[in-house]
Order: C-alpha cells, then sequence, then structure tokens
C-alpha cells in the first residue's frame, strides 16, 4: 500500500494526517482521500527551527502510530507552510507567525527526521488551492482562484490549468491587493490592503476586541461601530471580488477561512453582489462565488494530494 503524509504548518499547531494514495489522473480530480490517522503537536515558541520540525516528524510519526502504519510504507511527504518559500528546494524564506523560522531548508530537514522520506512543501494557500481543485469546490476547473479570509486574507490563482506562481514565487498575495486609495497602515506595511479592513485580526484591532467573532456580534446586536467596521470588509471584499473577475476571468471563486465558515452572509454575499452589480457581463455571467469544501482540514488534505500530484511528476501546479 502506498500512502502519504499532509502536515500543516500553523502558527500555533502542527497537524498530521495518513491517508492512502488514491489511483488516477488529475484532469478529473480525486474523491477527498480517505484519512487514516492524525495527529497533532503546538508548534514550538522558542525560535529554533529545529524544535518545529522535531515537532513536525514527531506528529507524523504519532499519526502513523495512531493509523497503525509504518514509515516505510509512506512515499511522500506534504507540508504546508506560510509563505513566502520557495517550493521548488522547500525552502521556507520567512513564516511571520513563527519566532525565528527564516530561511530553513524545511524539505532536507524533515525529510532527514523522517528516515529520508521525500518531502514537498509549498506555500499553505497554495496547498488549499490543490486541495480544493483536486477533491474540493473547485474540482475538475482549470481558472479558480482560491481567497482565505481569516486571521489574515490570503489566496492562490490556478489559470489554465496552473498554478499562478509569478517571477519570484509570491503570487496569489491577494489579502495585499489594493482595493482603496487611502485606509489604516496593513501589517505589510502599505494601505489599501484587502486584509486591513477585512483580516479578522484586524478588525478586531479596529474595534477593541479580542477577535473578529465579537465584532459581528456586535454589528448584529447593532452598534453603529461594528456595523461601519462589517460593511467596509465587506466593501473591500466586493472590490477584491469584481477585480478577480475583470482581471482573470475564473470560472469559480472558492472562499474558505474562519470568517467565511461563520459569517458566510458578510462574505460570499456582497462578493457576489458586488460581481453582478459592477464587474464585466460576460466574466461574471460564468463566475461562481462558492465555499471552501474541506474545511479547516484543507492544509492537511490538499497537502496529501499535493504531495501525490508531485511524485507523480505532474507539473502544473509546480512549475
Ligand atoms: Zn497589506
Amino acid at each position: 500500500m502506498t500512502l502519504y503524509i499532509g502536515l500543516d504548518l500553523g502558527g500555533t499547531q502542527v497537524r498530521a494526517v495518513v491517508a492512502e494514495g488514491i489511483a488516477g489522473g488529475s484532469a478529473g480530480g480525486y474523491p477527498p482521500p480517505r484519512l487514516l490517522g492524525d495527529a497533532s503537536r503546538p508548534t514550538p515558541a522558542t525560535g529554533r527551527p529545529d524544535d518545529v520540525i522535531a515537532a513536525l516528524a514527531d506528529a507524523s510519526r504519532a499519526a502513523l502510530e495512531s493509523a497503525d502504519r509504518e514509515l516505510h510504507d509512506v512515499v511522500g511527504v506534504g507540508c504546508a507552510a506560510p509563505g513566502p518559500l520557495d517550493h521548488h528546494r522547500g525552502i521556507v524564506h520567512v513564516a511571520p507567525n513563527i519566532p525565528g523560522f527564516e530561511r530553513v531548508p524545511l524539505a532536507d530537514r524533515l525529510s532527514a527526521g523522517l528516515d529520508g522520506t521525500p518531502v514537498f512543501v509549498d506555500r499553505d494557500t497554495v496547498i488549499a488551492a490543490i486541495g480544493e481543485g483536486m477533491a474540493g469546490a473547485a474540482r475538475g476547473e482549470r481558472d479558480y482562484v482560491y481567497v482565505t479570509v481569516s486571521t489574515g486574507v490570503g489566496g492562490a490563482i490556478v489559470s489554465g490549468g496552473r498554478m499562478l506562481r509569478g517571477a519570484t514565487n509570491t503570487a496569489g498575495e491577494l489579502g495585499h491587493w489594493p482595493v482603496a486609495l487611502e485606509g489604516p497602515r496593513c501589517g505589510c506595511g502599505s494601505y489599501g490592503c484587502v486584509e486591513s479592513f477585512a483580516g479578522g485580526r484586524n478588525l478586531a484591532q479596529q474595534f477593541g476586541s479580542r477577535d473578529a467573532g465579537e465584532v459581528f456580534r456586535a454589528a448584529r446586536g447593532g452598534d453603529e461601530r461594528a456595523r461601519a467596521l462589517v460593511a467596509r470588509a465587506e466593501a473591500a471584499l466586493t472590490n477584491l471580488a469584481i477585480g478577480l473577475v475583470n482581471g482573470l476571468n475564473p470560472s469559480v471563486i472558492v472562499v474558505g477561512g474562519g470568517i467565511t465558515e461563520h459569517e458566510p452572509q458578510h462574505v460570499l454575499e456582497p462578493m457576489r453582489r458586488g460581481i453582478r452589480a459592477r464587474a464585466f457581463s460576460i466574466p461574471a455571467a460564468a463566475v461562481r462565488v462558492v465555499p471552501a469544501a474541506l474545511g479547516s482540514d484543507v492544509g492537511m488534505v490538499g497537502a496529501v494530494l499535493a504531495a501525490q500530484e508531485r511524485a507523480a511528476g505532474r507539473g502544473t501546479w509546480f512549475a
């Protein structure tokens, strides 16, 4: 039996699943992989990358143990990591939410910690887009955009069946698409970015609450300031959606992330309304705005599928 491990390296925890390999080509997509076991570990905040890599290896071995399987049956490991990163060499340039995680040859070092099993690393949003394209809401589509609206806002673009990577592999940072001529300073140093209006961290900060959920609750309760912030977040997402439709002509915009999951009427609906009202009519009629299908497991499930595609040498995702 061929097994794959899917890993999701997040700011607070690392999660691992073990899944069976699926026979078949990439043209029509896959059914979601059957998960045999899983495990998670807190992400060490020691500032030492080796500790994080050890936690990833440990979670991998624990997931195998929970599946009652052996490492020597694993043909590939996929790892979703925060970017920017070099997916060819598996080097993370910098992981903003993991202290000290800079210029880390993650694929090589994790492979060494897993008895030489090949490890493939890619950006978390790219992995999510591959997962949704192979086995989720964009299955079988060749032109789609993945957007996540969560603590931050991010994305990935698939055009003509190829992952859009750009000249330095940083394409798809949709959270920092400017949608306003002015606005609050964004974490990236710019202003007017989608994320500065619609990212959960920024929404909470601007309202003075612990999390974005409180902002939406307050808005429902009639709080004027909360309502204005939510309306502004909706407007930012609307502008992003119109830009994506006019600029890229996707057939599907898949929207995931915690805020989308909990507040779909404040994310999906304004995007749909904005596209209908303001985007070019021909691409507007051709696009669907849909919720992501793989939920909070998208990192691990996507990593399994990405590892399988990469092991099979299908280059359209990884060129
Ligand atoms: Zn920004």
